[in-house]
């Protein structure tokens, strides 16, 4: 199994995507190689076994990804959190800032309930808004967020800082 170290040779840097001054991680090759893809989800789901995880969060869309094999890793649901408008039935939602304006995240109103305890998948975190409104939006339900666990952080955002006390782990730390 690919350890943290051997991960990071398979995130591609690209220079001003999506827009300038911005450089994204790419995980496609980590996604595409199955030694590396397997180490990810054994790394996000390893630090959870035993901690009476019932649903995975993940959010959209490279969320999805990893939230899902992590689910059934722990023997646990996994749940989607989507942008405004993609869920076809009943929705709490939860509105959060983004540089210029705001956006909104939504969950099923019955996908989590206060008996559940939760850990929330994505992978990247950045600033940490995503995820705060992710926290924010599972309060709603009265679920526990029992973690918060990422392939990667942006270290220099300090996206911790967005998520208060909360347990993060990441496999990975630009800093
Ligand atoms: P944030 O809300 O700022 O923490 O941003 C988190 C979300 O944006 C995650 O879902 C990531 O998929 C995506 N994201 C933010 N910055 C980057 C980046 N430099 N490269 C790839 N994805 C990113």
């Amino acid at each position: 199994m690919a350890d943290a170290i051997a991960l990071e040779a398979f995130i591609r840097d690209i220079e001003d995507f999506p827009k300038a001054g911005i450089t994204f991680k790419d995980i496609t090759p980590l996604l595409a190689d199955p030694g590396a893809l397997a180490a990810a989800v054994h790394g996000l789901s390893a630090a959870f076994t035993d901690r009476g995880i019932t649903k995975v969060v993940g959010m959209e869309a490279r969320g999805f990804i990893f939230a899902a094999p992590v689910a059934v890793a722990l023997g646990a649901g996994f749940v989607p959190v989507r942008k405004a408008g993609k869920l076809p039935w009943s929705v709490n939602r939860q509105e959060y800032v983004l540089e210029y304006g705001t956006d909104l995240l939504e969950i099923h109103q019955d996908a989590v309930t206060a008996e559940d305890r939760v850990l929330v998948i994505d992978d990247v975190l950045a600033t940490g808004g995503t995820a705060a409104a992710t926290v924010q939006l599972l309060g709603q339900s009265s679920a526990t967020v029992v973690a918060l666990g990422f392939v990667m952080e942006l270290a220099f955002l300090d996206g911790r800082a967005a998520l208060g006390d909360a347990e993060v782990t990441t496999l990975l730390r630009y800093a």
